[in-house]
């Protein structure tokens, strides 16, 4: 099971991925958790990507692939795997084509949990976290029971800067003007499958085992 998941910033990938590791046995892969462990195991790739992160530069296409390289060739990766965060661009998707090609491995499924912009910005702007505990809720979908004040330990309720109307607007249209070619291309090559991520966390994850098992 060779999964590439994707989808918008707040569409609740991480937990739908936490969800994916659990049911099939297979590594997460996020690129931020490759470039970590490239770093701290001190290869000559991750030692190239922390010079560059270090001096606030983007990290090259080639040090990223290789990383991304590496990391699939490790022996937890022949059973599956769930990337996350890589490929960006259509150059890195057919430099990951080219990766498994060399494994012999090809993706099984990419997986888009797709909620529409308008929905991600309503479920930010009514974000409220509470300063003490941390504890989340949402002004509409999870009301504290007194308002800006947290049920559990009565500490106050912030709104994170991140999420207003405008950051979250700025964030979607970066985002789905980079996505775009993606879906394309993995239309094109007859793998892309959308889950409606506007569902209940459990119905989503339904979903997606559905589509990976059929
Ligand atoms: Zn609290």
């Amino acid at each position: 099971m060779h999964i590439l998941l994707m989808g918008p910033p707040g569409a609740g990938k991480g937990t739908q991925a936490a969800n994916l590791v659990k049911e099939f046995d297979i590594p997460h892969i996020s690129t931020g958790d490759m470039f970590r462990a490239a770093v701290k195991e001190g290869t000559e790739l991750g030692k190239q990507a922390k010079a560059c992160m270090d001096a606030g530069k983007l990290v090259p296409d080639e040090v990223t692939i290789g990383i991304v390289k590496e990391r699939l060739a490790k022996p937890d990766c022949k059973k599956g795997f769930i990337l996350d965060g890589f490929p960006r661009t259509v150059e890195q998707a057919d430099a990951l084509t080219g990766i498994l090609k060399d494994l012999g491995l090809s993706l099984s499924c990419v997986l888009n949990i797709n909620v529409p912009a308008a929905d991600l910005i309503e479920r930010a702007v009514g974000r409220r976290i509470c300063k003490t505990c941390g504890a989340t809720y949402h002004v509409k979908f999870n009301p504290p029971r007194r308002e800006a004040v947290c049920d559990t330990c009565s500490g106050d309720l912030f709104q994170r800067a991140d999420d207003s109307e405008e950051t979250m607007k700025n964030r979607l249209s970066v985002y789905e003007a980079q996505t775009k070619p993606l879906i394309d291309y993995y239309e094109k090559a007859g793998v892309y499958r959308e889950i409606d991520g506007r569902q209940a966390i459990d119905k989503v994850k339904a979903d997606m085992i559905k589509v990976l098992k059929g």
